[in-house]
């Protein structure tokens, strides 16, 4: 793959990654933001902004690594080895994808390596509350059979609460022509999902998907059952389901729109599908309308909450130890 770099001013730079096959996608050292996917008919499949600066307090993370620890933190508080370390409440009491202050805010250091971008970063106990220092690297690969893989490296200074991910809403009819993505059809190889209470914090209970609307193992449309009274709560899908299969970047989703079919495949032990049920009316890339279902998100990871959660595997990072998983996205 080519890469070629864009200071955009002197704060933000853009990547500019494209293979043999005129499959491109453009990274941000802000963030380490995807903002775009763009096929080789030139179809862009992911929402986000024409600027850097429109990123900056995103609530909506549009294709933001998501970090320290991505998903709900309830109470915006955890324990390591007997101290309380506070976090930012950012969604009521709650602290959702890392606080405000969270790596999707970050200036990253961008490097080309061998065959890929590496953007680099450390953040700070002082910054958003986690203890001691993580070191992250994320690692854009594209593949000439127009594939982009994720891989995430992370090391602590300290012991710590690990869980990154990337936010990434996708529109496989392209974002701009499609304000919707319902009618796309998905299957996703997961028997179990966590359950949630009221607040979008699971309550530690693992459940079948059997004979509920978050059964994708058969393909069906995201659309179908999206309004049953079971998904009126997050107004639509916003799980995380188990992905037990998956120890060897086995293929955990696969989506087809009218443009493309895109094939997720990950080692990570989870996966939180996201249908965009928050995304209020606003204007993105190139002056096009979005808003609720406007894209969705399959972000992997380890067990949302899972610092509070006897029931699920402790997602601790001893100090030194390296945290690594990948995932790809890929577009047929
Ligand atoms: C969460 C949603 C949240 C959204 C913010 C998703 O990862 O699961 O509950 O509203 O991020 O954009």
């Amino acid at each position: 793959m080519k890469i070629t770099t864009e200071t955009i001013c002197p704060e933000y730079t853009r990547y500019h990654c494209e293979n043999h096959q005129g499959f491109s996608v453009d990274v941000l050292n802000l963030g380490g933001i995807i903002q775009r996917i763009t096929l080789p008919d030139g179809t862009d499949v992911v929402l986000g902004y024409d600027q850097p600066e429109e990123y900056l307090h995103n609530t909506f993370y549009f294709g933001a690594t998501i970090g320290p620890y991505a998903n709900r933190i309830q109470g915006a508080s955890f324990q390591v080895g007997g101290e309380t370390y506070p976090l930012a409440k950012n969604n009521g009491e709650h602290c959702l994808h890392s606080g405000p202050n969270g790596l999707h805010q970050k200036n990253f250091l961008g490097e080309i390596r061998w065959d890929r971008l590496v953007l680099s970063q450390e953040i700070t106990q002082e910054e958003c509350g986690f203890p001691g220092v993580l070191q992250v690297e994320i690692h854009y690969i594209l593949g000439e059979d127009n594939s982009l893989t994720l891989e995430y490296h992370a090391k602590s200074s300290e012991d710590t609460y690990v869980n990154l991910t990337n936010h990434s809403y996708f529109n496989l009819d392209g974002v701009a022509e499609s304000p919707c993505c319902l009618s796309h059809v998905m299957t996703l190889h997961a028997d179990e999902f966590t359950q949630n209470n009221q607040e979008n914090i699971p309550t530690g209970v693992i459940s079948s998907v059997a004979e509920t609307p978050l059964d994708f193992r058969n393909p069906k449309t995201i659309g179908q059952d999206i309004r049953d009274g079971f998904l009126a709560s997050p107004k639509g899908y916003d799980h995380n389901y188990i992905l037990h299969q998956n120890k060897e970047n086995k293929e955990i989703a696969r989506v087809q729109g009218t443009k493309t079919t895109m094939v997720v495949r990950t080692n990570s032990p989870c996966v939180q599908f996201y249908t965009g049920n928050f995304i209020t009316p606003h204007l993105g890339k190139s002056g096009v309308s979005y808003g609720e279902n406007s894209g969705f998100c399959l972000e992997t990871g380890v067990y949302p909450d899972g610092m509070h959660q006897s029931d699920f595997p402790s997602p601790l990072l001893k100090a030194g130890d390296l945290w690594q998983y990948q995932t790809s996205f890929h577009f047929l």
